[in-house]
């Protein structure tokens, strides 16, 4: 009724919605749904009973989150069937070499999916996945693709083993005891230093605008970077040498890497790419050691007293800084100027003990500046809407949080009420 009624109205109303009188009837309907979902103009996870009479509906009540007269039914994730080619090596950051399979371009969950992760030897070896074989993929949670299971091995294939060798840098790979990940130890391997410099850069390490993966790519191509610190050491000449860079967009480049030199301290280490050391772990560091000479001369028992630190943590930032090579970068990034202290802000305490969901694009501030207001008030940001959400701080355009804040009956705030909350 209701359906009909907003076709009336003239909202679009998605064809194929039936009422029957008995259930038999209704699994039927939702079986066949499922059954020919792959050939809709869009993508469902789902379909959905609900009681028509809205007299029935009003009987039937709801409970404090969910009405009791509609039921959704979730169809398993959909699966394709194609061809593994290679599997290809990624070397990460810290120096992980990850498998990752690649295989014929198939369409699941409305987008074209050729590669998905294959983790570790182990997962390869569980599967017995073999280059040529037939596969099944699907996408996990419906975003990230995943080998399920092999269909049918390839004629004369043999076992895969993820050879031990880094394909950047040729250096023997160890593997990390009690880790299933295999690493490159080599700390000048060129794929390593370019995911470093990429980290380096990035938003929320020292947030270098227009100095993404492509152009770092170009720099250290053309050597003009091998290291971080050689980014400060970059003239105009070298910039504008860039495909496309003219003098306007070159200048740019150089003084958005100029004026990284001013950031925090807490930006600073966590762009230093220590493994377990993250934006969050980086700033309480800061806030214990306000300069890079305390971060440098910490005791590990000193370490382990911030919130959150474990053992592992604090022996990984104290060997980090001891590192000859890292304290080599760090006194070249000192020498061009770099701010090595954390201005610790006076901290207030209106939000205190309050957790905030950060949803859509706010009127004024960025997500990063409303996040470092409320964090700088005593609140905590955290990803997801659960029942420990005190607020959802909603702008334009937001998506599923701020429905799932107004099913589960969150307080949902606008910026300007946010700053209000920080005068009263
Ligand atoms: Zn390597």
């Amino acid at each position: 009724q209701s359906l009909e009624f907003m076709k009336e109205l003239g909202f679009k109303v998605i064809d194929g919605y039936r009422s029957y009188t008995d259930i038999e009837k209704a699994v039927e309907r939702i079986n066949s749904i499922g059954e020919g979902r792959g050939e809709l103009s869009y993508d469902i996870d789902g379909a959905v009973i609900k009681v028509d009479d809205f007299k029935d509906r009003e009987v039937l009540g709801a409970t404090a989150k969910v009405p009791k007269w509609a039921v959704a039914f979730k169809y398993p994730p959909e699966e394709k069937e194609t061809v593994l080619n290679e599997i290809e090596i990624n070397v990460g950051r810290t120096g992980a070499l990850t498998p990752v399979a690649v295989f014929d371009p198939i369409t699941l969950a409305g987008t074209t999916v050729s590669r998905a992760t294959l983790h570790n030897q182990d997962i390869i070896s569980d599967l017995d996945v073999r280059l040529g074989d037939t596969i099944i993929v699907r996408k996990a949670g419906e975003i990230i693709p995943e080998v399920v299971r092999v269909k049918t091995h390839a004629e004369k294939s043999q076992p895969y083993h993820i050879p031990m060798t880094c394909p950047a840098c040729g250096t023997a790979a160890v593997k990390d005891e009690d880790e299933a990940v295999i690493r490159c130890p080599n700390i000048d391997c060129p794929a390593q230093l370019l995911r470093n410099i990429i980290h380096f850069a990035s938003r929320n390490a020292m947030n270098i605008e227009g100095l993404g993966d492509a152009i770092v790519e170009l720099l250290v191509e053309k050597g003009y970077v091998r290291t971080v610190a050689d980014l400060y050491a970059l003239t105009m000449a070298d910039a504008m040498t860039l495909p496309g860079f003219k003098e306007k967009s070159a200048g740019n480049l150089i003084s958005a890497i100029e004026n990284s030199k001013k950031n925090e301290l807490d930006r600073l280490i966590y762009a230093l790419g220590i493994k377990g050391i993250g934006q969050r772990s980086a700033k309480l560091l800061c806030q214990k050691f306000p300069t890079m000479e305390k971060v440098m001369s910490a005791e590990k028992e000193e370490i382990v007293e911030i919130e959150n630190f474990g053992d592992v943590l604090a022996d990984s930032v104290y060997n980090a800084v001891r590192e000859p090579h890292r304290i080599e970068l760090i006194r070249r990034l000192r020498e061009y100027g770099l701010n090595m202290s954390y201005t610790v802000k006076e901290t207030g305490k209106k939000l205190e003990g309050l957790k905030f969901v950060l949803t859509g694009t706010l009127p004024a501030m960025t997500r990063d500046e409303a996040k470092t207001l409320i964090e700088n008030n005593g609140g905590k940001c955290i990803g997801s809407v659960s029942s420990k959400t005190n607020y959802v701080l909603a702008g334009e355009d937001a998506g599923s949080k701020l429905i799932k804040a107004q099913q589960m009956g969150i307080a949902i705030i606008s910026e300007e009420e946010l700053l209000n909350m920080l005068e009263n």
